[in-house]
């Protein structure tokens, strides 16, 4: 049996995780869930949008299922999301996007991983009005050599072990000269130790073109904080949106898994939200734990009812969709036929 820590989070959060654990459990896997609450629940509750209580629930399990938790825009309090990257020095996002069949998008046939740098650059949190009168504004966006070093070997390895070809690093070194010059040079380094795989390196805006005009090309993709969160979005809306994009948060001893996608306040509550994004992060997790078989029948399950088509939400189904409860419904039952 495994022991790991659920926050819901907030938003679509709670119906998502939901869904998320009816899932896991109906796979077979021992999870005993330690329910804690993190962001504006806790805010409510305890003042606090990160308790004490929540981090020492993390230490302990090493191994958490988040749901998104809202961030205020502009001002408030800092993301809980960062507080928990930079706590547990989770230091690689790993966000792949895959097609699933029977998503209707404008590619088929897409799976490739983005790597994102998770602790450092301008999500440090270095940064500040010039003066009371908010004349100016400065964030420091801080790369070490070995900040870059662990996630591009992450990247490299992760490559290496997944069976993949190439490995492609996304900079800005054009103009970020220092921090991104940095990056750059440790990945061209770090290519050199990988010769079985294939190695290049993009600027950004080229990317970003690049992987709408022929997203073929690209199998994992590397890159620095801010740059891996804005084409990791990219990276889903190729194949068919937020709803289908999960994520890992992975440390040295700590693993948080979630979706790619945040809050979504605008659908807060009305039982549309796509909970496969959360579930497919559940099945990050299981793999992570090493319960294989059960992340399999999940995987298989959540494929089969997208491929159908008929109890999926309104993002994959606008004519005639379910709601997300019973999408969550529709895999369950899936892998009980199965
Ligand atoms: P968002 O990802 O919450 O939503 C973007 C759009 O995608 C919205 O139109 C939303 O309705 C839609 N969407 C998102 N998830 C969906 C799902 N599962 N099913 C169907 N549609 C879905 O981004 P936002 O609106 O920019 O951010 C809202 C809040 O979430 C902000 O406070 C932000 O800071 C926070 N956020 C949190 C995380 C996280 O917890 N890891 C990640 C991103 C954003």
């Amino acid at each position: 049996m495994h022991t790991v820590t659920l926050i819901p989070g907030d938003g679509i959060g709670p119906s998502i995780a939901e869904v998320a654990v009816n899932v896991i459990k109906a796979s077979g896997a021992d999870i005993e869930w330690e329910l804690q609450e993190a962001g504006l629940p806790a805010i409510d509750k305890y003042k606090d949008p990160l308790p004490q209580h929540v981090l020492d629930s993390i230490t302990k399990n090493k191994v958490a299922l988040k749901g998104p938790l809202t961030t205020p825009v502009g001002s408030g309090f800092r993301s809980v999301n960062v507080a928990l990257r930079k706590e547990f020095d989770l230091y690689a996002n790993i966000r792949p996007a895959r097609s699933f069949e029977g998503v209707k998008s404008r590619y088929s046939g897409i799976d490739l991983v983005i790597v994102r740098e998770n602790t450092e650059e301008f999500y440090a949190g270095i940064e500040h009005y010039i003066d009371p009168a908010r004349s100016a504004a400065e964030t420091i966006g801080i790369v070490t050599r070995s900040g870059s070093e662990r996630i591009l070997k992450y990247a490299y390895e992760y490559a290496r072990t997944h069976g993949r070809k190439k490995v492609t690093t996304v900079h800005k070194a054009n103009i970020l000269k220092y921090t991104g010059g940095l990056f750059l040079d440790v990945a061209r380094e770090m290519g050199k130790k990988y010769p079985d795989l294939q190695s290049e390196d993009r600027i950004v805006d080229n990317m970003a073109m690049q992987m709408v005009v022929n997203p073929y090309q690209f199998d994992v993709i590397v890159t620095t904080n801010l740059f891996g969160d804005i084409l990791s979005d990219l990276a889903s809306g190729l194949v068919g949106g937020l709803g289908l994009a999960p994520g890992g948060n992975i440390g040295y001893s700590v693993a948080i898994f979630e979706a790619v996608h945040g809050s979504a306040p605008d659908i807060a509550g009305m039982n549309i939200a796509n909970p496969a994004a959360l579930v497919l992060g559940g099945v990050m997790m299981l793999r992570h734990l090493g319960e294989d078989a059960a992340a399999d029948r999940i995987e298989k399950a959540v494929e089969q009812v997208i491929r159908a088509g008929r109890d999926v939400t309104r993002d994959l189904n606008p004519t005639s969709p379910v709601g997300t409860r019973e999408m969550g419904e529709a895999i369950v039952r899936a892998m009980e036929k199965s």
